[in-house]
């Protein structure tokens, strides 16, 4: 099972460097300077919500950013002294530290829907991650681990498990042919730890009599968290492999239901020629329902209503400004399942959807964070009156079913204990065949 990531106590040893910011510019350059420090955004990131920390806001990165990269700052000029010299590192915030401010975000985006100068955070932050790597500034230390991991032949995923163990959970009871139309790339969170929604999925596929079959022990880690993190070293091998193998199996579409690994799999064709199809498990759920190859006549329990559902960053803001509407897939689906006429939604929606805390690699670097964020989204469920949160994407599911776990350990009484089941929208479509 994944291996239990806590804070990340072990500071990165930073060799002594000698980095010149100012002469190695990062990208978005034109933006860094265009922030008017408005701090509309400061209102809207999770981060700030939680730690209350300006330095940790949109806002504050970037005047962090503009300091690194500038020798004199319009702020030096009017205080006729120089606030921050990283380059002599005689400055109040060594390198150091100013990566572990880039790196406390969960790389939600949600500050791209308020900048006041249409800054393209869900680019942006990336590629000033990269940029910090490149230019000799190591990420966090877990980072640094899972990357490793990925890169041996014998793991493939970021969680030092057995890459013979991936396909364990089915290879017994699924016999899936050496070729199919579409390829089921199931990616390492769940196949490593949320293996009920894998063999979920797996009946859902079979019972709609899809042509498919999955890439096996020879999957490797998407690289999402490579690029989450930086640390882009190994993503063209990572996609060349991948491709390779999908190819092998002669598909025309590949489906994942992780909205991290099929933002990567869309990096790919940056790499290498991939001109396969690229979906997400609900676009395809959604037309097997539609065109009727898949039949729902179990009812949802009573009990488990009413269900309230999460949009995930990946899948629906960052999805949505990359071109693509993935908000109304999920939802189609969840008003087709009997015994669900209707479904409760979070206050903060869709484009305004606000992280559970478990995107942007932030869990392996800032547990006690992202714990925060999560029991705050559980609040809110329990105010609601929610008895099962849904949704479509495995990190989400383990971020909330942790989250209710935590509260619940927090309540002596046992008739106080929450009652709200966790579960994707795959979980249920399984459930009602
Ligand atoms: S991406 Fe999300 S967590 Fe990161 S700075 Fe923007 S709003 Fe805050
Ligand atoms: S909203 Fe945009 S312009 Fe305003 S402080 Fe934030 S990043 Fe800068």
């Amino acid at each position: 099972m994944q291996q239990s990531i806590k804070n990340d106590e072990r500071k990165p040893k930073q060799k002594k460097q000698k980095i010149d910011l100012v002469k190695n510019k990062p990208p978005y350059l034109d933006d860094i300077y265009a922030c008017l420090q408005c701090g509309y955004c400061n209102s809207v990131c999770p981060v700030y919500r939680e730690t209350g920390w300006e330095s940790l806001t949109p806002r504050g990165k970037v005047f962090l950013l503009r300091h690194l990269t500038t020798k004199d700052s319009f702020f030096d000029k009017i205080l006729g002294k120089r606030i921050t010299d990283y380059l002599t590192g005689k400055g109040k915030i060594s390198l150091e530290e100013a990566m572990q401010k880039i790196f406390t975000c969960t790389l939600c985006s949600r500050c791209q829907t308020i900048c006041h100068v249409d800054i393209d955070f869900h680019q942006y932050w990336l590629e000033i991650r990269k940029w910090m790597v490149e230019n000799g500034i190591n990420p966090p230390q877990n980072s640094m681990e899972m990357y490793k991991s990925i890169d041996k032949k014998e793991f493939m995923n970021p969680f030092l498990e057995p890459a013979t163990k991936r396909d364990e959970w089915y290879r017994d009871d699924y016999q899936l042919p050496e070729k199919a139309d579409v390829v089921y790339f199931i990616g390492c969170v769940t196949s490593y730890n949320e293996y009920q929604l894998l063999l979920n999925t797996l009946k859902v596929f079979t019972s709609a009599e899809l042509d498919f079959t999955t890439l096996g022990i020879d999957e490797m880690c998407c690289g999402a968290v490579n690029t989450m993190t930086g640390q882009w070293g190994n993503f063209k091998k990572i996609a060349e492999y991948n491709v390779e193998q999908i190819k092998k199996r002669g598909a025309t579409k590949v489906v994942t239901g992780c909205p991290g690994c099929y933002r990567a799999l869309r990096k790919y064709r940056k790499f290498v020629k991939f001109d396969i199809k690229i979906l997400h498990t609900t676009e395809i759920v959604a037309d097997l329902i539609k065109n009727k190859k898949l039949v729902l006549t179990k009812e949802f329990k009573e009990k488990n209503l009413p269900i309230l559902y999460h949009d995930p960053c990946e899948l629906g803001r960052i999805i949505q400004y990359e071109g693509k509407n993935l908000f109304d897939a999920p939802r189609y689906i969840l008003k087709n399942i009997p015994g669900i006429n209707d479904f409760l939604e979070f206050s903060n929606n869709q484009m305004d959807s606000i992280c559970c805390g478990g995107g942007g690699g932030l869990k392996a670097f800032n547990y006690d964070l992202t714990t925060d964020m999560v029991l705050r989204k559980v609040d809110e469920a329990i105010e609601l009156g929610a008895k099962t949160i849904v949704s479509a994407c495995p990190n989400c599911k383990t971020q909330f079913s942790d989250g209710v776990k935590l509260k619940n350990e927090k309540i002596e009484n046992s008739e106080e204990k929450v009652k709200i089941k966790v579960m994707d929208v795959l979980d249920i479509v399984a459930k009602s065949i």
